[in-house]
């Protein structure tokens, strides 16, 4: 968990590989639909441009098809979900179903400043997905990985910045509260500083909560 800009998904990447399991992003997920122009990415479109949550049935509807994967076999790493205290309670349903549980939960803390930076100079490759930063690529419009065209997601524009800030601090920050004060509690964890920096603290933490997975 974390606000926009907190580092869930190059962190979440980096978990996921370490235990050798998906990740999975139900941000990815909604703009993977909006690419192929499905029902679901048109429906998800407005929620997102605007910097609003996309309804809950429908998210848990496309985790509850995620988790029926064979790659989720082994466990998962959700990143970004859940955002709502009615997703949690849907998630926390839809692991009961199988049997399945929460083994921790993370959350990323990054002052507002940093995550408006962050967000505001992020970039993503067109071509192969990868996330960088006008710190280190400046203005260039070529992804240092694979030479593809670099762009600025539609939903980091200074004013959708600001709402999906607003959104997170309504709807999801109560639910640091729900797990701190539920079974599987929460982990906070500072996500300021270097990436290898915060992958340590992170891992460190995982290693110290104990999961059902063994790295
Ligand atoms: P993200 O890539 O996680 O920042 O998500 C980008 C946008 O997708 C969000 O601003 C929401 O509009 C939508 N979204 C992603 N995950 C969820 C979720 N769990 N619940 C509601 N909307 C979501």
């Amino acid at each position: 968990m974390g606000p926009p800009g907190a580092g869930k998904g190059t962190q979440g990447e980096l978990i996921a590989e370490r235990f050798g399991i998906p990740r999975l992003s139900t941000g990815d997920m909604l703009r993977e639909a909006r690419k192929g122009g499905t029902h679901l990415g048109r429906e998800a479109r407005r929620y997102m441009d605007a910097g609003e949550l996309v309804p809950d049935d429908v998210i848990l509807g496309i985790v509850d098809e995620a988790l029926g994967a064979p790659q989720a076999g082994r466990g998962f790493l959700f990143d970004g979900f859940p955002r709502t205290i009615a997703q949690a309670d849907g998630l926390a349903a839809l692991l009961g179903e199988r049997d399945e549980g929460l083994d921790a939960v993370l959350a990323l803390e990054v002052p507002d400043d940093e995550l408006i930076a962050r967000l505001s100079g992020r970039r993503v490759c067109e071509r192969c997905g990868h996330v960088t930063h006008t710190r280190v690529v400046g203005e260039a419009a070529e992804c240092p990985v694979c030479g593809g065209q670099l762009s600025q997601r539609s939903d980091d524009r200074e004013e959708t910045v600001r709402r999906r800030l607003g959104v997170y601090r309504e709807q999801t920050a109560p639910l640091l509260e729900y797990y701190a004060e539920g079974e599987t509690g929460l982990t906070a964890v500072d996500g300021t500083g270097d990436i290898e920096l915060i992958t340590g603290r992170l891992f460190r933490a995982l290693d110290e909560v104990g999961t059902g997975t063994s790295a």
